[in-house]
């Protein structure tokens, strides 16, 4: 699906990062949940905004407002230039909705809708939680927000954990549709605990892009499996190790380490090295 149509994108160029737009806050209904695998659900939600939505980029993320426990969600009032944590901190303990901040995994502009998919991880988060038990005609709410991906340059490493593959699988195939011809400049390096927290089919972009692997190790092994695996790609004059833009998301050993050895050890300039923290081991990530 990715995003439909594919010109729903604000700047398909994407030469620099996508500046934040104004922030919306859009009440969502869930319409379908659908278990991708054993610990990826996708739940798509629905608004009347999304017939008309533009995406600042591929891997553009949002906070998701989702109801705490024995509670429906309640759209409220946010000012412009409001800080959404504090507003919803500000909010009666009775209609406080729990944040947690996902990707875009697809933009249907037909049918009004966008996919988010969610690794879970079992009801130690509100964000897992809540994805586990999400049925269609529950509501919830979609503070919009903007991408961190970009392409200053044509060969680039993408370094991923599984809570960063959606977002890595609409940068494929948004170059797909939009720069075919740097496909086989993308080198792409996923490290998932097991292939239960995975979209099928990742396989088959391994002969369209320059190269793909995908390792299975535990979450506390992989920033040190990755140090490893991109050193040995160094060392070896691995084309992945050559590029001269990174972008490394997911937890935040692993994001960390990657950007590190790009910035630090392959002088990748920190404006072409984008990267996020989308988790922290031990920790909420509010
Ligand atoms: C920009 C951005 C985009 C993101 N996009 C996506 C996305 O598309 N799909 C997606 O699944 N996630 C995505 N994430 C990550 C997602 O926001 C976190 O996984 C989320 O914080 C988990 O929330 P939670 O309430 O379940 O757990 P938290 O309250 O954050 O953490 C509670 C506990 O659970 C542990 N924990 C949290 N996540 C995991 C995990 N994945 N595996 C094992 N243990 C975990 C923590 O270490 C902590 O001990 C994104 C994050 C960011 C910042």
């Amino acid at each position: 699906m990715a995003t439909s149509p594919v010109s729903a994108v604000a700047d398909p160029a994407l030469i620099d990062r996508p500046r934040p737009g104004p922030h919306r806050l859009i009440p969502v209904t869930v319409a379908a949940r659908t278990l991708l695998a054993p610990r990826l659900v996708r739940l798509r939600l629905t608004a009347p905004e999304f017939a008309e939505y533009t995406l600042s980029g591929p891997d553009e993320y949002f906070g998701l407002l989702m109801p705490a426990p024995g509670q429906d969600f309640t759209p409220f009032p946010l000012a412009a230039g409001a800080n959404i944590r504090a507003a919803v901190s500000a909010l009666p303990a009775d209609r406080r909705p729990e944040l947690r901040w996902y990707t875009v995994r697809n933009l249907d502009r037909d049918a009004a809708a966008i996919d988010v998919d969610i690794v879970t991880h079992g009801d130690d988060g509100p964000g897992s939680h809540w994805a586990l038990r999400a049925r269609p005609g529950d509501r919830a709410g979609v503070y919009t927000c903007s991408g961190i991906w970009s392409r200053p340059v044509r060969d680039q490493l993408l370094v991923a954990d599984a809570t960063a593959v959606p977002a890595l699988r609409s940068i494929l195939e948004f170059t797909a549709a939009h720069h075919p011809g740097a496909m086989t400049d993308l080198h792409a390096v996923v490290l998932a605990a097991s292939p239960e927290q995975l979209e099928p089919g990742l396989d088959e972009w391994a002969d369209r892009i320059g190269s793909l692997a995908v390792h299975y190790a535990p979450d506390d092994a992989q920033a040190d499996l990755a140090r490893s695996l991109l050193g040995d790609h160094r060392r070896s004059g691995h084309p992945a190790a050559q590029a001269g833009c990174t972008w490394t998301c997911g937890e935040a050993g692993l994001a960390k380490a990657a950007r590190s050895l790009a910035v630090g050890d392959w002088a990748v300039p920190v404006d072409r090295a984008g990267w996020a923290t989308y988790w922290i081991i031990g920790r909420a990530r509010p």
